[in-house]
């Protein structure tokens, strides 16, 4: 690794020190991984090292508040078969053909997002099929609803499934028309097979991470939380992964949060309790409480516009209010999964008798979504000192969903500017996968309201630009506990900051577009097309 000087200048910028205050400077120095001093070049202290900006615009580092990083590095260790490069049986073999090419023999090959309504034959591809350009890789397909799998004759071998196999209750394994197995498994079946194959080797996990986290600074980002470790696959085996990453001396990582999917006791036995680390901190326990609005399974009040139905909830209510409470008495944050009217109302509920139990800890306990909002509900998040972690850019990728399921209300939910209104701090997120990956796509759809790609859905709660901004800064810094420190550029605040090629808060600039020339984190230029590699600091692991 090269030595990264004590000190830089950075000169001829535009400087904001946080979306509350629109009075730029013109540079700022850096000073062993904080912010030295701001001001006007004229009067800048000695430094060892000076960058021009080339009049670029600076903010404080964006904050990605609720993202499934895990996820995204797990999508990118396999294959994708959606519908914008696969239209046909042929196109999906070619590109598994492509893969067996690339990876050892007798390794898995695992491919997903595959959904045959894309294909020109509206078919599966037959084992036989697999087999003739995978013959030596066991091939697993998951198809895009995680409800059926399609696999080869060395996959089926090596999980000793035959053609003698039964069928177990609730799901099938598909067959030709003499009874031999043709690859595909459905519900139960496939739920099986996916349980049953070995997970991603845990360094390759790690390795997939780094070049996720390095997306992450690419597009802005000095931190993140981890929404939440045990979504994917398991906690036990995703915990060991990223503490495979963090053994490792040669990678420094953004400013990393966690939320573990465990309920308190299940925390406790692991010998886990809440801990502020600026790096790596793990002071949150995230719950579900409903479904979503893509499947109606959202725990809502009013039935949905389209299929009248009212959702549910994930776990019974009662045990979900008991962890709640629990996790506040043994000190932790907690995040919340609510979608649905009723979701948010019950959790709110419990956050209150919390309250009750042990008052005046201000845990800053999150709600995650939002998304249909009760009555009367922000004025409790308000005296709670609650907050609303959501994804503008859902507007954008739910739109059909939306329109569908809330028809003439539709302009209700995503509630923003009134959270804002009311004295509730609203954080802007990705939910990436789910949602958008780009925190400036995601500033944008929460400004907008979707309005790039047809009428927008509730321009009534549209946020102006340095709202929108703020959160991604300075709320989710709040959101994380660590805005005494960081999210705004001040003397003594750690030097996490951007430059970018456009002033943000210029609503003549297209916000969406934004382009990140330059990442610093702790002082260190991590990420940077403006000096085209002038800069002698970049971290040698950053790739
Ligand atoms: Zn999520």
């Amino acid at each position: 690794m090269r030595h990264s000087p004590d000190s830089i200048r950075f000169i001829n910028a535009r400087v904001y020190r946080s979306a509350d205050d629109l009075r730029p400077a013109r540079s700022l120095m850096t000073r062993k991984g904080v912010i030295h001093w701001i001001g006007d070049e004229a009067d800048a202290p000695k430094a060892d090292q000076t960058v021009d900006m080339q009049g670029a615009t600076i903010i404080p580092g964006l904050t990605d508040a609720h993202v499934h990083l895990f996820a995204i590095a797990n999508e990118r260790q396999q294959i994708s078969l959606n519908g914008t490069n696969v239209r046909s049986v042929a196109d999906g073999l070619s590109q598994i053909s492509e893969a067996a090419r690339k990876v050892p023999a007798g390794q898995w090959i695992r491919a997903v997002g595959f959904d045959e309504n894309n294909l020109a034959e509206h078919r599966y591809p037959t084992r036989d099929e697999i087999d003739a350009v995978a013959p030596d890789h066991p091939v697993i397909i998951r198809r895009f609803c995680g409800h059926t799998a399609i696999l080869n004759s060395a996959a089926l071998h090596l999980l000793r499934i035959d053609d003698g196999v039964s069928d177990p209750p609730s799901g099938s394994f598909g067959r030709d028309a003499a009874g031999r197995l043709d690859g595909s498994a459905k519900e139960s079946a496939a739920e099986a097979i996916f349980r049953a194959i070995p997970p991603i080797d845990p360094a390759a996990m790690a390795a997939s991470l780094r070049a996720t986290i390095g997306d992450s600074i690419r597009m802005g980002l000095t931190a993140a939380v981890e929404a939440a470790v045990g979504f994917t696959s398991g906690f036990d085996d995703e915990f060991a992964v990223w503490n495979l990453l963090r053994q490792d001396a040669s990678f420094a990582p953004i400013r990393l949060g966690f939320m573990y999917q465990l309920d308190p006791k299940d925390a406790a036995a692991r010998g886990l309790t809440p801990r502020r680390d600026p790096d790596w901190q793990g002071m949150t326990l995230k719950f579900f409480a409903d479904g979503i609005v893509g499947a109606r399974t959202a725990a809502v009040s009013k039935p949905f516009a389209d299929t009248g139905g009212t959702g549910f909830f994930m776990r019974d209510e009662d045990d979900l209010e008991r962890v709640i409470v629990e996790a506040h008495l043994d000190g932790w944050q907690t995040a919340t999964h609510c979608v649905g009217d009723r979701a948010s109302a019950r959790v709110i509920s419990a956050f209150e008798k919390a309250e009750r139990a042990l008052p005046g800890q201000k845990p800053r306990h999150r709600i995650e979504h939002y998304f249909v909002p009760p009555d009367g509900g922000l004025a409790r998040m308000k005296a709670l000192e609650a907050l609303i972690v959501t994804q503008p850019s859902f507007l954008t990728r739910m739109r059909r969903s939306i329109l569908g399921a809330f028809g003439s209300d539709a302009g209700k939910m995503y509630p923003a500017r009134s959270a804002i209104d009311a004295g509730v701090t609203w954080v802007g997120s990705s939910d990436a996968p789910t949602g958008h990956a780009s925190p400036w796509i995601g500033m944008a759809n929460a400004v907008d309201r979707g309005a790039s790609l047809a009428a927008p859905i509730g321009l009534g709660e549209a946020l102006t630009r340095r709202q929108a901004i703020g959160s991604y800064i300075h709320g989710g810094a709040f959101a994380m506990k660590q805005e005494d420190w960081r999210g705004t550029l001040a003397p003594g605040m750690a030097a996490d900051f951007v430059a970018l090629d456009r002033d943000p808060f210029d609503a003549s600039t297209d916000l969406a577009k934004t382009c990140v020339l330059m990442t610093v984190l702790r002082g260190v230029v991590r990420h940077d097309t403006l000096m085209a590699g002038q800069v002698a600091t970049m971290e040698a692991e950053v790739h």
